[in-house]
């Protein structure tokens, strides 16, 4: 059976090589894993993985090689450093990177990946930690047709939905895309819920009203920021737990990079840029981004 490795047992990356592990048992298979964290790898250890002491030993001889890291500079050292990942795989080898990065450095890797007969395909997710701990994430894979398919097989194991958008750095795009929407809507159902509430609306009737009105979007029919008014989002959790604001500051930012080499004008997602920025500065970088909400609230005086 051919070698699998993952690197990168974060929030995200631990529980994606968790599932991959379970499925690669069951054909037989098994999974070398490495992190500059030890304790990362001793929690996959201890369910049956295999330790990797180095970048080098994690990929020599591997077929299958996935990334979860944090940005774009992580990705660019872990793949193209002297002593990187390209640095030692043999041709043929299948390179997924599911980290979210700018879709520039994902071109340059897939770029000197295919120079050396390597398949490299970019596969951001969506879905956060528990759609990584259910199996249920969505991938959006940039790369050739060969790469999509071989990369399916095994994106498979840790998803549901995976979803080609075109060449290289595509997948990046598409994720940045639909993260700036997020954010812009996020944004927008904290300030209108804000403005029913400041005029003495109730928000739970509010959200109902709009909800079968004009206004239904995602962020109110499935993650409503305001407390109390939806179960199990993590607006009733204290904002604990989802997706936090300084991920999604981040997101923002890559797509105003984005923007900006291509000569796009984004002013809503400009917008919600500098509200999650100034929302992060005033300490709640890791509390989930429907926190956002908090900003809005009128303060008593005292
Ligand atoms: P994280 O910071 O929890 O994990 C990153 C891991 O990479 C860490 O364990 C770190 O030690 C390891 N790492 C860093 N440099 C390394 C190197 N050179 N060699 C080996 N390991 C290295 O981050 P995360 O929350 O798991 O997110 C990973 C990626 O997924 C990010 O790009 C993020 O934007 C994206 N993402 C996160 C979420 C989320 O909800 N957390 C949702 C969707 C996408």
């Amino acid at each position: 059976m051919s070698k699998v490795t993952f690197i990168g047992l974060g929030n995200m990356g631990s529980p994606m090589a968790k599932n991959l592990l379970n499925a690669l048992k069951k054909e037989g298979g098994s999974l070398e894993v490495y992190d500059l964290n030890p304790t990362a790898i001793d929690e996959l250890t201890a369910l049956g993985a295999t330790r990797a002491n180095s970048l080098h030993q994690a990929v020599d001889g591997a077929s299958i090689v996935v990334t979860m890291l944090p940005a774009g500079q992580h990705v660019q050292s872990v793949y193209l450093a002297k002593d990187g990942v390209l640095a030692h795989v043999a041709k043929g080898t299948l390179l997924i990177d599911s980290s979210t990065i700018d879709p520039q450095t994902a071109r340059q890797v897939a770029e000197q990946a295919t120079q050396q007969d390597l398949l490299f395909v970019d596969a951001p997710v969506s879905g956060g930690v528990a759609g990584a701990a259910a199996g249920t994430l969505t991938f959006i894979v940039g790369g050739s047709e060969q790469g999509f398919t071989q990369a399916k097989n095994v994106l498979q194991h840790m998803g549901k939905n995976i979803f080609h958008a075109g060449e290289a750095g595509a997948g990046q795009v598409a994720k940045i895309c639909n993260n700036m929407m997020l954010g812009i809507l996020m944004s927008g159902t904290c300030e209108a819920l804000n403005l029913g509430i400041d005029n003495g609306l109730d928000p739970k009737v509010l959200s109902d009203i709009m909800l079968q009105s004009s206004g239904r979007n995602w962020a109110l029919e499935l993650y409503n920021p305001c407390p109390g008014v939806m179960k199990n989002v993590p607006a009733s959790n204290g904002y604990q737990g989802g997706f936090m604001s300084q991920l999604m500051e981040k997101d923002l930012g890559l797509a105003m990079q984005a923007a900006v080499a291509s000569q796009t004008s984004t002013p809503m997602g400009g917008v919600a840029r500098n509200l999650f920025c100034l929302h992060n500065r005033q300490g709640n970088g890791e509390k989930d981004f429907s926190s956002l909400f908090e900003s809005y609230l009128k303060r008593l005086e005292s």
